[in-house]
């Protein structure tokens, strides 16, 4: 019989290390809950045995609050999973346990991983896991799932030995006896026999989702009514909170009898670090220079040494291409085609992988370090004071990476209207793939201070953000937002290899990105510019199929200072992907590589250059962030409303600007 484990823990208790470390597979891990949204497969191969695992989104118990919550409690009831594997943060026991103890009651096969037992031992918390074994009635493995400690036991148990729970916990309060009761009205049900207390712990909360698919015979539903309302003296609406305690005071005993802590609580680096770090005063200014140091690098000195050195080497590249391809008695238009082309438009937008790739260096540094979790933290007291959830910042801080997962980690939000919100607002902060735009533009018309105008950028995206946010709270989605519940992790040492593997994989998309959709399309604009729209070879750009659409186009964009049919083009295919803003123009300017620099001052001035910029960074997303929008959000109306929204909000921001500016200069 084929073997499939569910891994399913809390959110940041370090599932998917151990998913990689398990399956030797290199999936994301952030210091951050919520990476995980979506489930993950892989397999398991140790001393010939073989089973699947899934990796599920982290979440804090079976109730069917959160999109997570519920992705992950109907995949443990369906059929599929045959054992669950438990990871639960052993600095965090009671917490973590509130959902062992649901998962124990599902009866299935398990065992319970202790992990982050590095850390337990740093803070000089001893955990008796045979005790804690005992008491729950479950195998308990302490592991470091960081360090590898310990998993050749874990491995050895999840390939061959997991096993039923021995018994239901003990809850305290009356609680268990209600709970057998149910469990054997519902015994002639079609459901899992060894799930049944599960049910009934479901059905004893009140629990809309298990009532809705459980459709109880009349005589099962007196019992779970008559139990339930037994059970609570003030009426069935508090029994959620009975159970609660009633689950609770179990664990408090179990972890009173199995941990030992230190007489004096060694205070924790994560502690002593926050005092400086969160602090009321120092905790903007701290941010910010992180900003800077981050664009600094990207942009200054170091970000241009090595994008020159790349530049230099593309250089050699296109002359010896050409020269081959004139050598090998190639036609004027395919030389055309793949020099000014393929070359101009992959090879301008390849350039800027250097800076794209330092900017991830740093982000994932933010993000594993749990530095970039304590600026959403900050955010929120900000926030809330305009009555936004600071809980929005954690998706629109992933979207400084790009769009689409950060639309998707909107889903741990329990608000609908907040999520919507939050959606609709992820696509302002300023994703990887427009840094090409930037970098080009910056360095061409900014050349003294090109960090400062990619930090403006940036901050202004994070303003348009909060106001639109603020806009939107005030007319579409007027609702309270609900608390921050967004747990601030330890801060920890990045490790090489997830850093790496984090640039790696930005370079790989990115690549990839220039190899296919680049490519593709700056094939498709060399030739819409070299044909007219009657088909003959136009001998003048501005006569082409691009140049007479440019030109139709051209006039909305006017007012912002960049009325030029080029510009507008680049504008229109920065839909498909954003780098490809950069693509065109090399395409549609035909320069040589690198010369587009040189040219741009001749087309815009400082201030129409950056009106473009700031258009780029607010307008409607990329076509992969669209559809992603359009599938969270539910709907074509809502996706192209959001997208009609943001452009309208970039046309008017950027106008602003230009207008401004120009009564100013
Ligand atoms: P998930 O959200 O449950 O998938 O958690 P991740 O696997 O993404 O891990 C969260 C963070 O905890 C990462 O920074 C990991 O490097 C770290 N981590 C995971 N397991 C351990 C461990 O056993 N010890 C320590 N010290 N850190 C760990
Ligand atoms: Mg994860």
């Amino acid at each position: 019989m084929k073997h499939t484990i569910a891994i399913i823990g809390n959110p940041n208790s370090g599932k998917t290390t151990l998913f990689n470390r398990l399956t030797g597979s290199n999936q994301h891990v952030g210091n951050w809950p919520g990476v995980t949204v979506d489930r993950k497969a892989g397999q398991i191969c140790y001393q010939q045995h073989t089973v699947d695992v899934v990796d599920l989104p982290g979440i804090y118990s079976l109730s069917p609050f959160t999109q997570e919550e519920i992705i992950a409690r109907e995949y443990v009831l369906s059929d599929e999973p045959t054992g669950i594997l438990n990871i639960v943060d052993a600095t965090n026991l009671e917490r973590n346990l509130y959902l062992s103890m649901q998962l124990i009651a599902l009866g299935l096969p398990m065992v319970i991983a202790l992990n982050f037992i590095d850390d337990c031992h740093a803070q000089g918390v001893e955990i008796d896991h045979n005790k804690l074994s005992a008491v729950l009635g479950v195998r308990v493995i302490p592991i470091s799932a960081r360090r590898g400690e310990n998993m050749d036991e874990l491995l050895q148990t999840v390939t061959t030995g997991l096993q039923k729970p021995v018994r239901q916990p003990a809850y305290l309060h009356g609680v268990g006896a209600a709970i057998s009761r149910i469990a054997r009205a519902l015994s002639d049900t079609p459901l899992r026999s060894e799930s049944l207390p599960f049910y009934a712990l479901k059905l004893l909360e009140g629990d809309r989702h298990v009532k809705e698919t459980v459709k109880l015979p009349p005589a099962a539903q007196q019992v779970v009514d008559s139990t339930a309302s037994a059970l609570s003296c003030h009426g069935a609406e508090d029994n959620e909170m009975v159970l609660a305690d009633a689950l609770y005071d179990f664990i408090e005993e179990a972890v009173r009898q199995a941990v030992k802590r230190p007489e004096k609580p060694i205070p924790t680096i994560t502690e002593r670090l926050d005092r400086v770090i969160l602090d009321r005063w120092l905790a903007l200014p701290i941010f910010a220079c992180l900003l800077a140091l981050m664009f600094w690098s990207t942009f200054g000195p170091i970000g241009s040494y090595f994008a020159d050195l790349f530049e230099a080497l593309l250089q050699t590249v296109a002359p010896a291409l050409q020269n081959a391809l004139v050598a090998a008695g190639a036609s004027d238009w395919a030389v055309g085609l793949v020099c000014d082309g393929v070359l101009g438009g992959v090879g301008g937008v390849i350039s800027f992988l250097p800076q794209i790739v330092i900017l991830f260096f740093f982000l994932s540094l933010l993000e594993d370090t749990g530095y970039l979790a304590r600026i959403a933290f900050v955010m929120d007291t900000l926030l809330r004071r305009i009555g936004l959830s600071g809980k929005s910042f954690v998706p629109m801080l992933m979207g400084f990476g790009c769009t689409t997962p950060a639309v998707m980690a909107a889903r741990t939000m329990e608000n609908e209207k907040d999520r919507r919100m939050t959606i609709m607002l992820t696509p302002f902060m300023s994703c990887g793939a427009k840094l090409p735009v930037y970098a080009l533009f910056a360095g061409a018309l900014f050349p003294q201070n090109p960090s400062l105008i990619v930090i403006s950028l940036y901050v202004l995206g994070i303003l348009v953000g909060i106001f639109a946010g603020w806009v939107l709270k005030k007319t579409v989605f007027q609702d309270v937002s609900s608390g921050f519940v967004l747990e601030l992790p330890p801060y920890r040492l990045p490790t090489v290899h997830g850093t790496l593997l984090n640039m790696w994989e930005k370079a790989k998309d990115f690549l990839t990105k220039a190899g296919t959709v680049i490519f593709f399309m700056s094939i498709l604009i060399w030739l819409l510019q070299n044909f007219t729209p009657a088909l003959q070879t136009a001998d003048n750009s501005a006569e082409s199929i691009l140049g007479v659409f440019g030109r139709f186009i051209a006039p909305l964009f006017a007012p912002l200072g960049f009325g030029e049919w080029r510009a507008s083009v680049s504008i229109l295919t920065g839909v498909i992907a954003k780098e490809a803003v950069v693509s065109t123009m090399s395409v549609l300017y035909s320069v040589d590589l690198g010369s587009l620099g040189q040219l741009l001052p001749t087309v815009f001035s400082p201030l129409s250059a950056y009106t473009f910029l700031v258009f780029i960074l607010l307008y409607m997303p990329c076509m992969s962030a669209f559809a992603t929008i359009k599938r969270e959000m539910g709907g074509w109306k809502w996706a192209l409303g959001a997208a009609a929204f943001q452009t309208a909000l970039a046309w008017l921001v950027a106008c602003l600007i230009y207008q401004v500016g120009c009564l100013i200069f």
